[in-house]
């Protein structure tokens, strides 16, 4: 495209983005490339081969394919970076960055609401490696993050809106702070997908578990690390190879299918998800609705500046008068809720989270038993009959 045209919008962009170009014969998508050993014409051509790791080139398998490379641009698109690595899980793209930007003696600020495998994995590995841990409010003002700042603080960690309670961070302050204390910024971007364009908002790394809306059909298991210089990429990219990260040629090809519709899909889901949640929001056995695309809900402005869109994924806090035990029947007693960890995909899902989150800066007590809801595309109607059958099992 020349210069001065400007960008296409995002259905354009992942339409056309990452096609495979002529060397597939002319079709529209690239094979699935599947090997190890690349042969080399000559011994010269064997001994440069080194010097192209950090571009898409066929040097050995685990360093990427044809295969690969559509999707890394795709990902790239979607975040608005300039680089993607793709990683064998959205946790792996989790480890793999903190591994990168992270070393012994440092010290790392982790938002109270981080996904809990991402917590377990500073408070075993991270710490045997040691590197110390602090988890933040998610909500912290820019004010009151600086004193937690040391001086051997290199990383502040984000995830916005948090795992299970979706309180929505103030990303562009918090990025200011860090930025002047010279830590890099790395932010779980799951939930906001395209809907939150990282490096526009101070992330230095962003990531997504491509598991969730890319993949879309809940079948295969990705993640994505995309960054936005040079010098981040040489980070993340080194870090990534030194740790053998690779994954399946099967598995790229068939979140480079998903990834054509995503935004397609999450249109519907954003819709349906508001729609079960507002519905949910009427009822007098919910005391409130952790879904920051609702006016009211916490943590709305911020997602109402920050964010163009909302995905399907939120929390209903019941009112205090009901038990764990009453909440387990409830999400038994769907029929069209699977009871189940992961989300984006196609089908709904319900997961009921006290007792499964930990919390160690005092955030996170919404005063009632909660509940997970992944919305599919199932249509709302019957969700939200589903829902009210259920609510039988709460008594009133
Ligand atoms: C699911 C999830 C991950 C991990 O993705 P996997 O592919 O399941 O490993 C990371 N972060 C967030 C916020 C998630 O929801």
């Amino acid at each position: 495209m020349p210069e001065d045209t400007p960008p296409h919008r995002l259905h354009t962009r992942l339409s056309h983005a990452g096609r495979a170009g002529t060397h597939v014969h002319g079709f529209v998508n690239p094979a699935v490339h599947r090997g190890s050993t690349v042969l080399y014409p000559s011994m010269a051509a064997r001994r440069g081969a080194g010097a192209h790791r950090f571009e898409q080139h066929l040097i050995y398998g685990v360093m990427g394919t044809p295969t690969h490379w559509p999707l890394e641009n795709v990902i790239a698109e979607v975040e608005g970076g300039t680089h993607c690595q793709i990683v064998s899980s959205g946790l792996a793209a989790v480890t793999t960055p903190l591994l990168a930007y992270l070393k012994a003696g440092d010290h790392l600020l982790m938002p109270d609401s981080v996904y809990g495998p991402t917590r377990s994995f500073c408070d075993g590995m991270l710490k045997r490696y040691g590197v110390d841990t602090t988890y933040y409010d998610p909500c912290i003002t820019a004010a009151a993050l600086v004193p937690l700042f040391r001086p051997n603080t290199t990383v502040l960690f984000t995830e916005s809106p948090g795992s299970h309670t979706f309180e929505v961070q103030d990303i562009p302050a918090l990025a200011e702070v860090a930025h002047a204390r010279g830590a890099k910024v790395l932010m779980d971007n799951t939930w906001g997908i395209h809907f939150f364009q990282p490096f526009t908002k101070g992330v230095d790394c962003s990531i997504q578990a491509l598991t969730k809306y890319v993949v879309g059909h809940s079948d295969v298991l990705l993640g994505g690390i995309t960054v936005n210089t040079e010098a981040d990429w040489e980070c993340v990219r080194t870090a990534a190879l030194a740790l053998g990260q690779f994954a399946s040629p099967d598995d790229c090809w068939l979140a480079l299918r998903g990834v054509r519709t995503m935004a397609v899909r999450l249109e519907r889901q954003m819709a349906s998800g508001i729609a079960v949640a507002s519905w949910l929001r009427g009822r007098p056995e919910v005391a409130e609705i952790l879904h920051p695309a609702l006016p009211g809900a916490r943590g709305h402005e911020l997602w109402k500046r920050d964010f163009s869109g909302a995905s399907s994924l939120f929390g209903v806090v019941f009112q205090p008068r009901y038990s764990q035990a009453g909440v387990w029947e409830f999400a038994e007693a769907l029929e069209l809720f699977g009871i189940g960890a992961s989300w984006g995909g196609f089908e709904s899902l319900a997961l009921p989270t006290n007792g499964f989150i930990s919390r160690t800066a005092g955030s996170g007590d919404f005063g009632g038993q909660m509940l997970r809801l992944h919305v599919g595309l199932e249509a709302v109607e019957d969700l939200t009959a589903d829902l009210e059958r259920a609510m039988g099992v709460l008594g009133g």
